[in-house]
């Protein structure tokens, strides 16, 4: 198990086409431990393979830091198949950590994936989770959160990392 290095936007491997994962073995298992370990270190809510730097169509979400009645969720070959009430909402990305954006995602979904033994499953879910299961998604199309902006002008943000940058603004 390792805290693995996070990825940095423009980083070329965060907008490459991520391959299906079709081998459950041992590799797998060390690939979802180390998503754990590195979500768990850092203040995200999902992760995604490619943000480690593996092109394998992985994700990891994690709301129970917000909602403890949730669990963790890996998602392999995740694909969504319902978006449902779409609104704007303020995202962030762990590998664009100095800006937020306003980005369109539905605020329910439906998905099916494979879990980390290769079992199908499907999920209804709603609210954060949703929207982080959009976003990692995403990653895996090499798709990151500014590529959903509607206008970089008006609908990105530089994040006020210290208490004072409030008083400056
Ligand atoms: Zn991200």
């Amino acid at each position: 198990m390792a805290v693995r290095e996070i990825l940095l936007y423009p980083d070329p491997l965060l907008k490459q086409k991520c391959d299906l994962v079709t081998d459950f073995g041992a590799p797998l298992a060390e690939l979802v431990r180390d998503l754990r370990e590195t979500l768990a270190a850092s203040p995200g809510v999902g992760i995604a393979a490619p943000q480690i730097g593996v092109l394998q169509r992985v994700v990891l979400i994690d709301v129970t830091g917000k909602f403890p009645e949730r669990r963790q969720l890996v998602l392999v070959n995740p694909r969504i198949t319902t978006l449902e009430e779409y609104k704007i909402i303020r995202e962030g990305c762990l590998s664009i950590p100095e800006f937020t954006a306003n980005v369109r995602r539905a605020d329910k979904v439906v998905f099916e994936a494979l879990d980390e033994h290769g079992q199908p499953y499907a999920h209804r879910t709603d609210g954060l989770e949703a929207i982080a299961i959009q976003h990692e998604t995403d990653h895996l199309d090499g798709v990151l959160f500014l590529d959903r902006v509607a206008c970089l002008k008006t609908d990105v943000f530089r994040r006020k990392t210290k208490p004072s940058a409030r008083a400056q603004s």
